[in-house]
């Protein structure tokens, strides 16, 4: 044993170097050797540990160990412990590192508005990163006075983020917080408040997105279901608000019995993922029940074109109906680019956007096709008086049929009479087999040339030989600088064409149900 007389006579060995995470355990366990027994001292930066609630320190038998409990990043550091008796001392010592979720981002965020709908955030990095370096941010958005929270983004990975889709005329706070490997920090202090601008209506607009069909009980916990809007062949349509954004919504649910039914949903929304075009409704969001579909579309408060038209409020002219029908061909020609034939044009599925504008949107895309130039298409489907005459006599539609619609709205719009309507659906099937109409009523009197000639070039029986809505667009009254007659159309018929149309859709609606 001659190298234990070179030993002094007091010795400590041991702690290992220890790397833990926030809220863990930590025990530092050091033997010596030396009589009589020694006491023992653990200090950290010169201070001298004692038992607390955090800390316990056990000594005896030449081992000591030194326990840290539901430890935090700051304590993190150097540990030192000594041990002495009357022959001697002897010290050594262990680093603890601690590593956790970073510090939250210093000081508020920064808003700057850049549209009613959207802010720019910008804030700080974290003074400390837990350990491990920061990998991102949480940016976290709360509507003053609702108390929730919700992400607004939750990967970013610079110092500023654009959050759109805000509700015009809400307030709104920002904070975010840093995120790496081991977790979230606390929330950073909370942004000043931003008031949104407001918007001149309440219609909702959004991101472009592509959607896809999420499970139905989604819908309940991120949508308020309001007052219905309307009601068609295959679903009832509500307004709705994102609890998250309050932002409105229309959604519409369709009964879904069959896979057939469902179907018919996918495509109808395939088909609106296709359409981005500010004429065109766009959709939000789709869900899947057991015996039911949602689709959350864009909000349009301004109602139907032609209820709006025969409003008191409002004074129809014919440049009115040109703006309309100008709108209505730029949609269509979109449309038409893409491949897609609508098949479903009537007053019922042109709405106005808000109460105020002269600007519209086409709605309800549940017949709508892609079309295949190679590949003939027959269908038997559309809303009698609507509808041209390839449809009638099953043979192959295109886009064209969509074009023979246009001249039929058109003709409503300015006249309030239907161009085809025969006593029964029989009688009117005939009189569009034949293109069997004229401009005799006296509605027409005060109707321009320009318009029925537009009319006429439309309701042509042969579909290859109507305009396209590309050129209808040039056509010589669609340019609302060549019209400058005010006269103001009557609408007491148009009024009585709404009413009967309603009655008709109810009608169909319990046919169906
Ligand atoms: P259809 O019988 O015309 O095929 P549908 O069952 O496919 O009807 P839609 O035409 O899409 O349903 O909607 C029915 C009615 O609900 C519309 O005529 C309109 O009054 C209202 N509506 C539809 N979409 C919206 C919307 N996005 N915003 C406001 N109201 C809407
Ligand atoms: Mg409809």
């Amino acid at each position: 044993m001659e190298d234990a007389e070179e030993e002094p006579a007091m010795v400590v060995r041991g702690p290992q170097d220890t790397t833990a995470l926030v809220g863990d355990r930590v025990l530092l366990k050091a033997t010596y050797a030396g009589k009589p027994e020694p006491t023992v001292r653990w200090t950290r930066a010169g201070r001298v540990l004692k038992n607390d609630e955090r800390t316990s320190i056990t000594s005896g038998d030449g081992v000591s160990c030194l326990l840290l409990q539901n430890i935090t990043a700051d304590d993190s550091g150097k540990y030192d412990i000594c041990v002495e008796n009357s022959c001697g001392a002897d010290c050594t010592y262990a680093s603890v590192s601690v590593e956790g979720p970073p510090d939250p981002p210093s000081g508020s965020p920064c808003i700057s508005p850049e549209s009613p709908t959207s802010v720019r955030v910008t804030w700080s990095s974290s003074p400390y990163d837990g350990g491990r370096c920061v990998d991102g941010y949480v940016l976290e958005y709360c509507l003053v006075g609702s108390g929730v929270w919700a992400a607004a983004c939750r990967q970013c990975h610079s110092l500023s983020h654009s959050v759109r889709g805000l509700t015009p005329g809400g307030r709104y706070a920002f904070r975010v917080r840093a995120v790496n490997a081991l977790g979230a920090s606390r929330p950073s202090a909370e942004s000043q408040v931003v008031q949104m601008q407001e918007e001149d209506d309440e219609s909702s607009l959004f991101e472009p997105r592509i959607v896809h069909i999420e499970p139905g009980l989604e819908f309940v916990t991120r949508y308020e279901v309001l007052e219905e809007l309307g009601k068609g062949r295959f679903g009832v349509v509500h307004k709705v608000i994102e609890k998250r954004s309050g932002q409105k919504f229309a959604a519409k649910f369709v009964r879904c019995r069959t896979a057939k039914d469902r179907d018919k949903v996918q495509d109808e929304i395939d088909i609106m993922n296709m359409l981005r075009h500010q004429k065109l409704l766009q959709l939000a969001a789709a869900f899947e029940n057991p015996r039911e579909m949602v689709m959350v579309m864009e909000y349009i408060s301004g109602g139907e074109l032609f209820e709006r038209v025969v409003a008191d409020d409002f004074t129809l002219t014919e440049k009115d109906c040109i703006l309309f029908m100008r709108q209505i061909c730029e949609g269509v020609a979109y449309m038409h680019r893409q491949q897609v034939v609508h098949l479903d044009l009537k007053p019922e599925n042109i709405m106005c956007h808000t109460r105020m504008s002269h600007e519209i949107k086409i709605i309800d895309f549940g017949l709508s096709q892609k079309i295949d130039p190679n590949k003939p298409i027959r269908v038997l489907f559309g809303t009698p008086e609507f509808i041209p005459p390839e449809i009638i006599s099953y043979e192959p539609i295109g886009v064209q049929s969509d074009m023979w619609s246009i001249g039929v709205i058109c003709y409503v719009l300015l006249s309030g009479l239907s161009p085809f309507m025969g006593d029964n659906d029989s009688e009117t099937f005939a009189n569009i087999t034949r293109a069997y109409y004229d401009f005799e009523d006296e509605a027409f009197n005060t109707v321009s040339q320009d318009a029925r000639d537009f009319i006429s070039a439309l309701l042509v029986k042969r579909k290859e030989e109507r305009l396209s809505a590309e050129q209808c667009l040039k056509h010589v009254w669609l340019d609302p600088e060549n019209h400058h007659q005010t006269v103001v159309l009557s609408t007491d018929k148009l009024k009585k064409f709404i009413i009967r149309r309603k009655w008709q859709a109810n009608h169909q609606v319990r046919q169906v149900a």
